[in-house]
């Protein structure tokens, strides 16, 4: 699986992407995450070279009809898009003609481009499973400011995807909740292929020694039923704090 992220900040997923599983996953080759920055798309007056030679490159602009805050123009961010796109194609080729070997090497690429908005359909393991399952490459644009120009989605047919019923910053966080929940749904990706819970019963309430913990005076004992030894008494009330539906 390829996850390509449009952002305006790529350096923020690199300690939560460099660490733990899915650093791992991407150093065995299970996964990759690129990045694409919308600025580099930055053209015409939104481009302003000043005297001492800085460039600033500007990514929004006021809202029509009023409104707080600014709204990130469309061009910018379709054009990223469009150049990952290139990119899948060319690897697609590269592929074709021997030129890339890789351990899941997939000739034919399908890709998802997403779009995340506060207000959209929940994202849920449900989801990540079926995209896992689906797709070669997934294209993530993370929104900033008030969002981004809603003819992107339109235009570029993109599927919407919320991961809370409230509202952040940025789509920085819900890209790299999306990229942590579809990638742990990826064959080789969790060390322990239990740990997948369709392979098992999972539970929001998980114990660990000690038997018996003891805090302020007070004893806090593991249920019983869990050192039972009887397998379906254990699966049984296992069912009852199941975490993931
Ligand atoms: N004006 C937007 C609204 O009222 O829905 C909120 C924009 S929010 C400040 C900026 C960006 O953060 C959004 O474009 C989206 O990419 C991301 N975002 C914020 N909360 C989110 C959530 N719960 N799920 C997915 N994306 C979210």
């Amino acid at each position: 699986m390829r996850f390509h992220v449009v952002t305006l900040f790529p350096e923020m997923f690199d300690s939560y992407l460099g660490g733990s599983i899915l650093g791992r996953a991407i150093k065995e080759k299970k996964i990759s995450v690129s990045f694409v920055n919308p600025r580099k798309f930055v053209t015409g007056k939104y481009r302003k070279v000043w005297p001492d030679g800085n460039v600033s490159l500007q990514v929004d602009e006021r809202p029509y009809a009023g409104g707080p805050g600014m709204v990130m123009m469309a061009e910018p961010v379709i054009k990223a898009v469009e150049s990952v796109l290139k990119k899948i194609k060319n690897y697609e080729l590269r592929i074709k003609n021997g030129k890339v070997k890789t351990k899941q090497q997939t000739p034919k690429s399908k890709a998802l481009i997403i779009n995340f908005i506060p207000s959209a359909e929940k994202f849920t393991t449900a989801v990540a499973k079926s995209i896992s399952k689906k797709y070669t490459d997934v294209i993530l644009i993370c929104g900033r400011y008030e969002g981004i120009d809603a003819r992107v989605d339109k235009i570029l047919k993109t599927k919407k995807y919320s991961i809370g019923d409230y509202v952040l910053t940025g789509g920085e966080i819900p890209a790299m909740v999306l990229i942590d929940s579809v990638s742990r749904q990826i064959d080789g990706v969790l060390g322990n292929f239990d740990s997948r819970e369709e392979e098992r019963v999972s539970t929001s309430e998980i114990y660990t020694r000690p038997e018996v913990l003891i805090y302020k005076n007070k004893k806090y004992k593991v249920p019983k039923v869990l050192l039972s030894g009887n397998h379906k008494d254990i699966e049984d009330w296992k069912s009852l704090t199941k975490s993931v539906k």
